[in-house]
């Protein structure tokens, strides 16, 4: 069996990984000059930033325990950082224990005893899908939905949960599956947050290390049915036929290519939002308080397109000279940006109001991330359902659009799927 796997973000790598793991012939093509798709660690002056995600979530025994190890990825966790979240113009703790949010102001008295109660909340049948602020208000309170909720999905979706599925964060449907989600967290354990060594750009590399063909600066531009159920793909003045094609890529660029010969897949796919945020990156005079910790959330009402600032030299100390904090904050998403946030001007003075005593930055980059994270909408469920039922035989649709927005979702789904 031969399989051509388009996209050589960490999905395309990782499945082409597994499917060689099987004994099967395996070719990558990557549209891009490098793998790894938004998983990229890119050099800047003296230390390095990344394009995409900051680190990935880890636990003893688990698919991205089994991946590193397999494929000898060296990785180191900075352990547990402070984090706050932003509301009423000040930076809350985060309790780290959930008895110590009993005594926490990031919610009113009446929000943390009705959370109390979600041991006790019967699980609900998992249709029709509910959206996320539905479910987090059935099981723990309109007062965590309203009040905790959105900073913590403003900070992995960059968007709203009322305008979500729940299936946008996976876990949630399967903690709950157990009897609670109280139960659920408790029967998955504690995760980490870890790095490989080097930056998160490391994990494709490596992955790519151990394939034997995947080729960069190569986009598919065309998916052919053949006779005989094989398929050929075209693209760069190059054609290959394989048994079997594996679209690794966001459901908008995986609809191009179907158009021709799945167009209700196809339709189904191009109906997948997608949103752009922009990321600004810092160097800061490290402050005691700030350094060490994962960063800050804003509460978006409040936060107005600045979603909040993490510390990703906390994550990773090499990606900074010494004596500096890098920061990257996020800005926008589907919360829309107004103009003061379009410079770096209105950054700083956003970061100022929340930590006044931030010095000046020495170093600022800004990237914009476009379409870059998926918007999993009310109906996601019923979309990636028609997407699939109308995939023609011998082609696949692999995506954090199908599997869930992290790393560690990916590399879960990927698990079972292989
Ligand atoms: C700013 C940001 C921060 C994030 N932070 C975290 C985090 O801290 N932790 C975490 O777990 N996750 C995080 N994520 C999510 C995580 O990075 C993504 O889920 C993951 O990287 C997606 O990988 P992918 O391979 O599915 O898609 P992509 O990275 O989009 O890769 C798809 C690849 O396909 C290629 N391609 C497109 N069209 C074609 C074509 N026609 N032919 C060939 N190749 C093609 C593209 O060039 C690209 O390389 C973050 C994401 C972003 C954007």
């Amino acid at each position: 069996m031969s399989t051509l796997i388009l996209g050589g973000g960490v999905t395309g790598l990782a499945a082409a990984w597994h499917l060689q793991q099987r004994g099967q012939a395996v070719e990558v093509w990557e549209a891009g000059a490098s793998v790894g798709g938004w998983m990229k660690t890119l050099p800047w002056e003296g230390g390095h930033f990344e394009t995409g995600p900051q680190g990935v979530l880890w636990q003893k025994g688990t698919a991205v325990d089994r991946l590193f190890s397999a494929i000898d990825l060296p990785f180191k966790s900075p352990g547990t950082g402070a984090r706050w979240v932003g509301k009423g113009g000040r930076l809350i703790p985060v309790p780290a224990s959930p008895p110590a949010l009993m005594f926490s102001p990031l919610m009113s008295l009446g929000a943390k005893l009705r959370m109390m109660l979600e041991p006790f909340i019967p699980v609900r049948a998992g249709e029709p899908e509910e959206g996320l602020s539905a479910f987090i208000e059935r099981r723990l309170g309109k007062g965590v939905a309203t009040e905790l909720l959105p900073a913590m999905v403003a900070g992995v979706l960059a968007a709203p949960p009322e305008i979500l599925s729940v299936d946008a964060i996976p876990k949630l449907r399967q903690w709950e599956a157990t009897g609670s989600l109280v139960n659920g967290i408790r029967k998955s354990g504690v995760s980490h947050m870890v790095v490989p060594e080097g930056g998160m750009g490391q994990l494709p590399i490596q992955l790519a290390s151990k394939l034997p063909t995947v080729r960069t600066g190569l986009r598919a531009e065309r998916l052919e049915a053949l006779p005989g159920g094989r398929w050929r793909v075209g693209g760069g003045g190059e054609v290959r036929e394989a048994d079997r094609v594996v679209l690794a890529l966001p459901a908008f660029e995986a609809a191009l290519l179907l158009g021709a010969v799945a167009p209700q897949c196809a339709d189904a796919l191009a109906a997948i939002p997608y949103t752009s945020v922009d990321l600004w990156h810092s160097r800061h005079a490290a402050l005691p308080a700030l350094k060490d910790s994962f960063g800050f959330l804003i509460h978006p009402p409040e936060g107005r397109g600045y979603l909040g600032s993490l510390v990703p030299s906390w994550m990773d100390p090499q990606s900074a000279p010494d004596g500096l904090m890098q920061l990257r904050s996020f800005i926008g998403g589907a919360f829309g940006k107004p103009a003061d946030l379009d410079a770096w001007e209105g950054i700083f003075a956003r970061l100022k109001h929340w930590v006044p005593s931030l010095g000046d930055a020495v170093a600022v980059r800004h990237e914009r991330a476009e379409r870059a994270i998926p918007r999993p909408e009310l109906g996601h469920r019923a979309r990636v359902a028609a997407a699939l039922n109308g995939l023609p035989t011998g082609v696949d649709w692999l995506s954090n659009a199908r599997f869930g927005p992290g790393v560690r979702d990916i590399l879960e789904g990927l698990e079972t799927w292989s």
